[in-house]
This record gives structure tokens, C-alpha cells and sequence, in this order.
């Protein structure tokens, strides 16, 4: 009988258990809906080669991934230099080369933003769980209130192409999590025209993940949590194929996806329903005429422009299949997207054919809204560690990107009540 059931072999729930075996602590079973392990770290063939239609790129903050990456052999690959497009007027200049102020003017608010975090975190600590009224505010807001209105066009490609929200919405914490001290160093990098370090795994993202899942003792893919009843005597889990029995329960699928299993609290309802999603569209799909691999769309990252192209990767210089990157707006839906990404690239010469494949991540970036976060809902939500048996990993808690969820679920087993001496400690609380 597993002592772990953990929900979810994304890269939290392979983590997690990964960690939870090296602990030596329990018997785990990982247990994924679809076919095969990766979640958001998911990559397609397409012409004989990988492409990334989730996770991709990994900078010199990723030390944890890249640790990992080298464990498994996982052969990386430097990402290709990036352009700027402006679909409007059809021109296209390297990154760095045209900056909202002078290079002096740019260094010195990158200097005086990364003070402005080092007062926030002084104040708030580190993470998500620092949220209060503060960082509720849009960070567009946050950052004209600081006079560092200068840093939206910066910052934005790195931030609302990657479909994690436009600076006038999301709110103030969720860019301040994420543009920590080596991204800070790599945006000062960009935009003096250097080409700062970042990498993707040359057989795709995935690839890791598939490596960690083989090492472990349990992942059931295809196998669908049903329903869960978590009770004194332990934590029973139904799924399409089986029951599990287990002394503790990982949660690492978004709170939308564990609202329909769990057997919820009113506590955890009124929390897990706070989240809201970005809808992220990714297609690929051969583009001709478009000469840098690695292309910003900057025009397009405002939120008057939600459904254009918002960036495009080519990933094999031999081929022309390109990743194209959206969001979709409301109210419209896959094909209508990717007719506007055909216009915004014939806008610049380039010519959109076949497409390969389209994912659309409805549920992507689960992300709590300003008036959540001045309540410090991320706190609430912290706090439900260990109740009812259940620990919460993944994104919604970590921030969505691979290299904070493999910290945050290393943090969570490192101090969950979980092992055979500590299995008594497990009990409800
Ligand atoms: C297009 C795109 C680009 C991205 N680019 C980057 C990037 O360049 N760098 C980066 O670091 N991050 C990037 N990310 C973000 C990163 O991929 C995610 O934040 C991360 O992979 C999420 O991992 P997770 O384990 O928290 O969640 P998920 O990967 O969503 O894993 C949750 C798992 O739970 C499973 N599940 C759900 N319900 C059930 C159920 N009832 N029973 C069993 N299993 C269930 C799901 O199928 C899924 O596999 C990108 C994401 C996308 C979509």
C-alpha cells in the first residue's frame, strides 16, 4: 500500500516524489490523467523533431533544473538570439537596440527595481506568500508609483509573452516573485545588447521529466483521480482504474482540476475557487520569411492587443516550423487566434503555411487577483499544509514556472510530517 498518493506527474508531483523517496520515507505513488507524464512540460514531434508546446527555456537562475538535467544526461541547447517585430510598422530591430530610455537611464532603474524588491521582501518576506496590499496593485501601477514606468516595455516581453498576464492586470506580487535577482541581471544583459545564458533540452522538456518518472517506484499514467475521502484512519483516492489507501495526500494539479475530485472543506472551497487562468494558445505551424529564430511581438504585449502574436521561436534552423505564442481573448476561439497571428506576421513579410499542432492551456497560470492578494490569500492557502493529511505543490503555489516549483516542492516534503518515524505526526489536524 502506498503511504503517498501524489496527484499529478507534472513537474511538482515528480519532484515531490522524487524527494519523498530520497527521504526514504514512504512508499509513493504518483498518479497521472493522461498518458504520459510532464503536465505543462509537454513536447511534440513535429517534422522528426521536438518541439516545446509548454515549458522551454531555463536561465542561469534554473540551478535546481539544470542540476537535475545533468543527473539524467539531458543534452541542452543555447536558445537562439532574439529579435523585435512591430507588426504596425513592419520593422525589426535585435533586442537592446531601441530602449524607452537612454542605457544609463535603463541601468539605473533595473538598479533602483531590484532595491525596491530587496525593501519588499525586507517587509514581506520571499515568494507568494508575501502578498498584502502593497504588491495588490497592477504592476504597471506599482512600478509609475515608483517613476520605473520605463521598465514596462523591458519587462513585459519576459513576463506577458510567457502568458503569465499584461502589467496593467496581473497583480504587483507575481512579477516581484519572478524577476528575482538573476533575472533582474539578465533583463540589464538584454538590454544592453548582450546575449545572457539561457538554454532549452535539446529532446524537449519533457524529456527530463519522462527520465525522473523512470526511476521512480509508482507513476500510474492514464489514471484519473475520481474522488477523494480523507478521514482519521487514513486518505482513500478513487480513480478511473483503481483505489489507492494512503497516510498523505500531495495535490499538485491546478485548484480548478482538484475542486472536482476533493473532498473539499468550506476553508479549502473558499480558497481554491479564488484562482483565476490565463487562456494560452501555442500552435506551430511553418513561417516563412521570418529571418530571426527568436522573434517579440513588443506592440502586442499590451492588453488592447490580448489574441495577437506575442512571440515566435524557431527551434531547428533547418526547419521552418516556428512557435507561435497568444493569448486567446474572450469570447473568441482557436482559429480566429490563429488567423490574427497570420495577419500580425504578414504585417512583417513573413508568411504563415501549414499548422502542425494547436494546444490550447485554458487553465494556465493559476494566479489569484489583486483583491485576493490584499487579503494575503496566499498565506491562507500556505497554511492549509498538512491539514485534512494533504499538502499542496505545483504552480498555483509556487508561481508557474519549473525552477520556484521544484524549490517549492522540495520545501513542502523537507517539512511535511511524513516518514516511518514521523508517520504518527501525519494525523488530521
Ligand atoms: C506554453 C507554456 C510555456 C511555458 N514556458 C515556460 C518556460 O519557458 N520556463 C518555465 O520554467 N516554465 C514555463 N512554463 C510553465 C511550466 O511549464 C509550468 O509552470 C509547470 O510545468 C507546471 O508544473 P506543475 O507540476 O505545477 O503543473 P502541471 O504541469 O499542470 O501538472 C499537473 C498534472 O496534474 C494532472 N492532473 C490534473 N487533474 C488530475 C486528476 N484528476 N488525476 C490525475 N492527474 C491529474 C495533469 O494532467 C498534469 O499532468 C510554460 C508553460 C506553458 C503552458
Amino acid at each position: 500500500m502506498p503511504n503517498v498518493v501524489v496527484v499529478g506527474a507534472g513537474a511538482a508531483g515528480l519532484a515531490a516524489g522524487r524527494c519523498l523517496e530520497e527521504r526514504g520515507a514512504a512508499d509513493v505513488a504518483v498518479i497521472e490523467a493522461e498518458a504520459s507524464v510532464g503536465g505543462k512540460c509537454l513536447t511534440a514531434t513535429v517534422s522528426g523533431r521536438p518541439f516545446d508546446l509548454g515549458a522551454i527555456i531555463m536561465n542561469a537562475g534554473y540551478k535546481q533544473t539544470r542540476k537535475l538535467a545533468a543527473e539524467f544526461q539531458c543534452e541542452l541547447q543555447d536558445m537562439p538570439a532574439v529579435a523585435v517585430a512591430n507588426p504596425a510598422t513592419g520593422e525589426m530591430w535585435a533586442v537592446g537596440e531601441r530602449l524607452p530610455g537612454s542605457r544609463g537611464e535603463v541601468a539605473s532603474a533595473l538598479g533602483r527595481y531590484y532595491v525596491e524588491r530587496l525593501v519588499h521582501i525586507a517587509k514581506n518576506g520571499r515568494g507568494l506568500i508575501a502578498a498584502n496590499d502593497d504588491v495588490a496593485m497592477s504592476f504597471a501601477e506599482w512600478l509609475r508609483a515608483r517613476d520605473l514606468g520605463v521598465l514596462e516595455s523591458i519587462i513585459a516581453p519576459y513576463f506577458t509573452s510567457f502568458g503569465y498576464g499584461y502589467l496593467d492586470e496581473i497583480a504587483a506580487l507575481y512579477p516581484l516573485t519572478f524577476f528575482d535577482s538573476s533575472k533582474v541581471r539578465m533583463l540589464a544583459q538584454f538590454a544592453i545588447g548582450a546575449r545572457p545564458p539561457r538554454w532549452r533540452f535539446l529532446q524537449g522538456f519533457q524529456s527530463l521529466w519522462k527520465s525522473v518518472a523512470a526511476e521512480l517506484s509508482t507513476v500510474e499514467t492514464s489514471c484519473a483521480v475520481r474522488s477523494v475521502e480523507r478521514g482519521e484512519q487514513g486518505v482513500i483516492v478513487n480513480t478511473s482504474v483503481r483505489r489507492f489507501e494512503a497516510d498523505a495526500l500531495f495535490v499538485s494539479c491546478s485548484p480548478a482540476a482538484a475542486l472536482r475530485f476533493l473532498d473539499y472543506s468550506p476553508e479549502e472551497e473558499r480558497l481554491l475557487s479564488s484562482f483565476i487562468y490565463q487562456d494560452y494558445l501555442v500552435c506551430v505551424a511553418d513561417v516563412e520569411g521570418l529571418a530571426p529564430r527568436s522573434c517579440f511581438f513588443d506592440a502586442n504585449l499590451e492588453s488592447a492587443k490580448r489574441g495577437h502574436l506575442m512571440v515566435a521561436t524557431r527551434p531547428w534552423p533547418e526547419l521552418d516550423a516556428t512557435i507561435l505564442y497568444s493569448m486567446i481573448s474572450p469570447g473568441r476561439g482557436v482559429s480566429e487566434t490563429i488567423d490574427t497571428i497570420r495577419q500580425d506576421l504578414a504585417r512583417i513579410g513573413a508568411t504563415m503555411g501549414r499548422v502542425h499542432l494547436r494546444k490550447r492551456w485554458g487553465q494556465y497560470f493559476p494566479h489569484l487577483p489583486g483583491e485576493a492578494i490584499a487579503r494575503s490569500l496566499p498565506r491562507d492557502i500556505e497554511g492549509l499544509q498538512g491539514r485534512s493529511r494533504t499538502y499542496w505543490i505545483g504552480e498555483a503555489l509556487a508561481f508557474g514556472a519549473v525552477e520556484p516549483i521544484l524549490a517549492h516542492s522540495r520545501r513542502v516534503v523537507a517539512s511535511a510530517a511524513i516518514g516511518p518515524a514521523k508517520q504518527e505526526a501525519a494525523g488530521v489536524r
